[in-house]
C-alpha cells in the first residue's frame, strides 16, 4: 500500500496541503477527486518526490510505501521514482526518438539494467494495450502515433522501469472519448500488480476504474484537505459529507 500520514505541503510560505492521511490500497485503483486548486497534483507529486524539484516546495509529514518512508535518508529520489512511476496530462513521448527507444528511455532511472530489450519492450507494450497496434513500427518515431496510442506508448514507459504503483495525473483529459475506454481497461489491466493512483476530473471516469476514492477539497484562502475518502461505491452512493455529495453530483 501507499500510505500517507499527516502530509501537509507547502510553496514558499503557502501551505497548499493540511493533514492529508490516507492508505491507498494495494492493486488497486485509487481515485483523487476535487475541484481545481484544491492539491490534487502536488499530493501526486509527493508520492513520488517530484515535489521537491520545486524550488519553493516543502513538506511535512510521511509516505510510506510498502511500509518503508520515502523520505528516509538512505533513499535516493531515483531509486523512489523506479518504483513509483508517472504518467502526465498531456502524453510526452520523445517525438523523434522510436517506439521502442521511448519504451526503455526509462531504464537509466534506479539504475535499471536489461538483459533482454526485445522481450521488455514487447510485454511493457502489451500492458500498456499497445504492442499489436506497433509491433510492425517499432522503429517509427513516438511523435508519430496518435494522441491516445502516445499516451499508450507513455504508460509503456513507465512500465518497463516495472514500478510498484503508477501515478496517473488526469492521463485521459487530452483524449477523445474511445482512446479514454482503451486507457480505462488498460488502468483496470494494471491494477492485478500494481497499485494505481488517478487524478481525474471525470466523475463517470472515477467510478469506471477506481475501487477506491478521496475527496480532496480547498475553501477559499485556505489549503487543501481531504474531506472524505473510501470505497468508490460508498463515496458515490452513500457519501457522508454533505460537500462530498454535491461534488460527485456534479453541483460545483
Ligand atoms: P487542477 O485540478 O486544476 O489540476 P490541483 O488539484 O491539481 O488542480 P495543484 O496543482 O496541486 O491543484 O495546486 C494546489 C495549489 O498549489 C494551487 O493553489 C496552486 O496554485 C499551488 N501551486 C501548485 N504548483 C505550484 C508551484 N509550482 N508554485 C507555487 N504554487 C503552486
Ligand atoms: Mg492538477
Amino acid at each position: 500500500a501507499v500510505e500517507a500520514v499527516d502530509v501537509c505541503a507547502w510553496f514558499g510560505d503557502r501551505l497548499v496541503l493540511e493533514g492529508v492521511d490516507l492508505v491507498m490500497p494495494e492493486n488497486r485503483v485509487t481515485a483523487l477527486i476535487g475541484p481545481s486548486g484544491c492539491g490534487k497534483s502536488t499530493f501526486l507529486r509527493i508520492l513520488n518526490r517530484m515535489h521537491e524539484l520545486v524550488p519553493s516546495a516543502t513538506l511535512s509529514g510521511e509516505v510510506l510505501l510498502d511500509g518503508e518512508d520515502i523520505y528516509a535518508r538512505t533513499m535516493r529520489a531515483q531509486q523512489v521514482r523506479a518504483r513509483v512511476g508517472m504518467v502526465f496530462q498531456k502524453p510526452n513521448p520523445f517525438p523523434a526518438m522510436s517506439i521502442r527507444d521511448n519504451v526503455l528511455s526509462g531504464l537509466k532511472l534506479g539504475g535499471l539494467g536489461c538483459s533482454d530489450k526485445d522481450a521488455l519492450v514487447e510485454q511493457s507494450l502489451e500492458r500498456a494495450g499497445l504492442w499489436r497496434e506497433v509491433r510492425d513500427r517499432l522503429d517509427a518515431p513516438g511523435g508519430a502515433l496518435s494522441g491516445g496510442q502516445q499516451q499508450r506508448l507513455c504508460i509503456a514507459r513507465s512500465l518497463a522501469v516495472r514500478p510498484n504503483v503508477l501515478l496517473m495525473d488526469e492521463p485521459c483529459s487530452a483524449l477523445d472519448p474511445t482512446s479514454t475506454r482503451r486507457i480505462e481497461d488498460t488502468i483496470q489491466q494494471l491494477s492485478q500488480d500494481v497499485t494505481v493512483i488517478i487524478v481525474t476530473h471525470n466523475m463517470q471516469q472515477a467510478q469506471r476504474v477506481s475501487d477506491f476514492c478521496a475527496f480532496f477539497l480547498a475553501a477559499e484562502n485556505e489549503p487543501g484537505r481531504v474531506i472524505e475518502h473510501g470505497w468508490t461505491s460508498d463515496v458515490f452512493e452513500r457519501p457522508v459529507d454533505r460537500r462530498t455529495e454535491d461534488y460527485v453530483n456534479g453541483r460545483f
